[in-house]
């Protein structure tokens, strides 16, 4: 039980992968509050998952592209619990199109979820973490931003961006206990690649040496790892969890 007595806050937990990192945390001893943006029933399925492993959970409702709805979010969790041992940024979409064809609004929404919903909350969260003098933050990339996809030029930059904030960050409050990491998940088995044909998962997996999709948890034990002791020496690092597709 390495988070006993912890608390966490996970953006995007209704589903997918921040479910399954809410789920581990909640398995490893920390009260874990469940960001989302509109699936309610969802989150209140993880919300249940959580406490069937024995700890708290806290549903909260918030647009993380928002400043004040992010803020707030922040807010309530500190207001209720004190303080916030981890944020983990996983809220996420995609608008994907070649971008040629791709709407303002489209390439708008994308950069801003993907990156002000990761910056806003870690803003938020920064002055708690500097009190309590420990802090883990780990944000969820892509391989999209280190090696590029095609019909993802807003996802992309996004991602790309969100390292380059992951490392900044990681150097402005390392000095107070806090660590800032990133896992760059490769093509993960959710809602948001469940719209995939089955042709293109086929020639998706062909360029995957380890020779299929990645798994929700194959992304929460990455993220698990570096909110653990075992990390305690490794910031403004991004871990690459895609099966080979793409190597640094
Ligand atoms: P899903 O589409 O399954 O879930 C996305 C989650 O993000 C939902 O809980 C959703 O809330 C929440 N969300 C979206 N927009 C906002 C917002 N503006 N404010 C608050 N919450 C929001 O995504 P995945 O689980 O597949 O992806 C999670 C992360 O992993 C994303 O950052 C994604 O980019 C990244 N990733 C995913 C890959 C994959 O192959 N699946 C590959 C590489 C990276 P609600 O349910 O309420 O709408």
């Amino acid at each position: 039980m390495a988070f006993e007595g912890r608390t966490a806050l996970v953006t995007g937990a209704g589903r997918g992968i921040g479910r399954e990192i809410a789920c581990l945390l909640a398995a490893r001893g920390c009260d874990v509050a469940i960001g989302y943006r509109q699936d309610e029933a969802a989150a209140r399925e993880t919300a249940g998952r959580v406490e069937q492993a024995g700890r708290r959970a806290l549903l909260l409702r918030a647009d993380v592209s928002d400043a004040a709805q992010a803020h707030g979010m922040v807010g309530e969790v500190l207001d209720r619990w004190e303080r916030i041992d981890v944020l983990v940024c996983n809220a996420g979409i995609v608008r994907d199109g070649l971008l040629a064809m791709t709407a303002p609004e489209d390439l708008e929404a994308v950069l801003r979820t993907n990156v002000l919903g990761v910056i806003y909350p870690t803003q938020a969260v920064a002055a708690a973490m500097v009190r309590q003098r420990w802090g883990r933050i780990v944000n969820i990339g892509s391989v999209a931003g280190q090696a590029g996809n095609r019909g993802q030029a807003n996802y992309a930059a996004a991602k790309a961006g969100l390292i380059g904030m992951t490392k900044t960050v990681s150097h402005e409050v390392a000095r107070r206990g806090i660590t800032v990491n990133a896992v760059a998940p490769g093509f993960i088995e959710t809602d948001m690649t469940r719209a995939l044909a089955e042709d293109q998962v086929k020639r998706l997996v062909e360029n995957v040496p380890l020779g299929r999709l990645g798994r929700v948890e194959d992304i929460a034990q990455a993220v698990l790892f570096l909110c653990s002791p075992g990390a305690a020496y490794m910031t403004g690092a991004t871990l690459h969890v895609n099966g080979g597709m793409f190597m640094d």
